[in-house]
C-alpha cells in the first residue's frame, strides 16, 4: 500500500475548492442530485480528489438512484478505510481513502451482485480519470 499522506488543513485548503474541504476534509456531505459525478457515465478511473490514490473504477459504478455516484466495489480492498459513524443518530459505515483519510462517503448493505455492497461516495471527494485521457 502507498504511504499514509498526512497534511495539516492550510495545505489542504489551498489545494481544494471550499466544498471539496468541507467534504473530504471535514466529512461532510454534498446535496443528493447535485454533485459532479452521480449522473456521470464515462468510463475512467475515479481517484481520491485530495492525494490521487486511484480508488473506484467506472466499470462498478452502478445507478443506484440515490443521487450521489454510487460502485460496489473499490479496486482494491487496500485502498480505503472504514469506520463505524454513529452521527445523526444513525449508525453507518464511513468510507476513507487510505492514504489521506479523505471522506468519501458511506458504505450500505443494498448494492447490487457481486458484493451486495453499495459505496455511496460524494462527487467532491473523487476526480475521474476518463480512460480516453489516461496515459
Ligand atoms: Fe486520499
Amino acid at each position: 500500500m502507498a504511504d499514509k499522506l498526512e497534511k495539516a488543513d492550510v495545505e489542504w485548503q489551498a489545494q481544494l475548492t471550499q466544498e471539496q474541504f468541507r467534504i473530504a476534509r471535514k466529512k461532510g456531505t454534498e446535496r443528493a442530485f447535485t454533485g459532479e459525478y452521480w449522473n456521470e457515465h464515462r468510463a475512467g478511473t475515479y481517484a481520491c480528489v485530495c492525494c490521487g490514490q486511484e480508488l473506484f473504477s467506472s466499470d462498478t459504478k452502478y445507478d443506484s438512484g440515490s443521487g450521489w455516484p454510487s460502485f460496489y466495489q473499490p479496486i482494491a480492498a487496500d485502498r480505503i478505510d472504514t469506520e463505524t459513524d454513529r452521527s445523526l443518530f444513525m449508525k453507518r459505515t464511513e468510507v476513507l481513502c487510505s492514504r489521506c483519510e479523505a471522506h468519501l462517503g458511506h458504505v450500505f448493505p443494498d448494492g447490487p451482485r457481486p458484493t451486495g455492497l453499495r459505496y455511496c461516495i460524494n462527487s467532491a471527494s473523487l476526480t475521474l480519470k476518463p480512460t480516453d485521457e489516461k496515459k
